[in-house]
């Protein structure tokens, strides 16, 4: 090639350039429409058994929503716990960039990052209703975004358990005392109030709970709600069945996606996200509220399960026991501390409005 070619060919493709530009004028970046056609293949694990309804099943039906509202532009290919990593490697799976995302529990981290656990749930926390108030506007989503930016992870608030039950027995629970020696599964921090209150707790994952109290290793068991604990089989071996679930009163849970990864997408795939997560999150709250119902109604009339409340002073116990060990928790970590008194304060304001709001109407409806 001639220099004089070259200048023309310089020339002519400079002259192409910007007749394309004023031909285009709003197609400045060709970004927007690279971002259209792109298609992205995501994997997401959980903390889930394989079939594990509404949770398991939760998040597959909206890999599906996602693939179908994006047109095929983000498939999400999802692993349940064990099928790609085990279960409580979620967290590092998708920190790492192995995946692109994970569902779970925050309390499932509390080894990594203790103040992790005020975004799922602590002993005489909050409600689905007060978790969502406060992390959606409440400054609690800030919050978790800052407890998770290091691991290069942002959460989402992604299902709730509502309140749970207070577990499965097969002795009467009639003072504190009765707690002492008791050998029971329980997680997070309500086994460091069971701790304190005499009782022994035992860690177990879900596979193994059933078998465990059927063969007398445990006393006592505490699960979920009446439809999942039902599905657990756990009225066949043990009698009562205790409320309130004072040690999780609504277990948020979790996506978490990886910053790296979510950066990548275009705003509108982010969108697109964003809002089915926000659905999932109320989606299983009202799925699990009506499932519990009948299952309530089975375990009682079919099974013959014997529902009984913890009595006003076990209770009482427990509540000043938990305040204990959130306090020393917070004296260990500064992080578990400006979260704690961040939830604490919106707790107690909370608590005033459902006073007059849920409290007063739910004693009307009695009177
Ligand atoms: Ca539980």
């Amino acid at each position: 090639m001639t220099k004089t070619t070259s200048i023309i060919c310089v020339l002519f493709s400079t002259l192409a350039f910007f007749i394309g530009y004023q031909l285009h004028p709003k197609n400045q970046s060709t970004s927007e429409t690279v971002s259209t056609t792109k298609t992205f293949h995501w994997k997401m694990v959980t903390t889930w058994p394989p079939n594990f309804p509404i949770y398991q099943t939760g998040v597959e039906d909206f890999a599906k929503d996602i693939e179908l509202m994006s047109v095929g532009r983000l498939k999400i290919k999802v692993f349940a716990g064990g099928e790609l990593v085990p279960p409580l490697q979620t967290f590092d799976a998708v920190s790492q960039g192995a995946v692109q995302m994970g569902h779970g529990a925050a309390y499932y981290w509390a080894g990594k990052v203790p103040a992790a656990q005020f975004m799922s749930t602590v002993p005489f926390g909050m409600t689905a209703k007060g978790m969502n108030a406060w992390l959606y506007n409440g400054g609690g989503l800030e919050l978790w975004r800052e407890l998770y930016k290091p691991f290069n992870l942002i959460p989402f608030p992604a299902g709730n358990s509502g309140v749970q039950m207070g577990g499965w027995f097969n002795r009467k629970i009639n003072t504190v005392d009765d707690l002492k020696g008791l050998k029971m599964r329980m997680p997070g921090l309500g086994s460091k109030v069971l701790a304190k209150a005499g009782g022994t707790p035992i860690l177990l994952a879900g596979g193994e709970v059933y078998t465990a109290l059927e063969r007398g290793t445990i006393d006592a068991t505490e699960w979920s709600g009446p439809f999942l604990d039902q599905r657990l089989g756990l009225y066949r071996a043990a009698k009562y069945y205790y409320y309130p679930g004072w040690h999780e009163p609504g277990t948020t849970l979790e996506f978490i996606i990886n910053s790296h990864a979510w950066a990548e997408l275009p705003k509108d795939l982010q969108k697109i996200v964003e809002i089915r997560i926000h659905s999932l999150n109320h989606q299983i709250q009202h799925t699990l509220a009506a499932l519990n119902i009948k299952a309530l109604q089975e375990l009682k009339e079919k099974y013959h399960v014997k529902v009984l409340e913890f009595p006003p002073d076990v209770l009482k116990k427990l509540k000043s026991l938990t305040s204990e060990v959130l306090e020393e928790n917070a004296a260990e970590n500064m992080s578990f501390k400006k979260v704690y008194e961040a939830y604490k304060k919106f707790q107690i304001d909370n608590a005033v409005w459902n006073a007059i709001s849920n409290d007063a109407y739910s004693r009307a409806l009695q009177e």
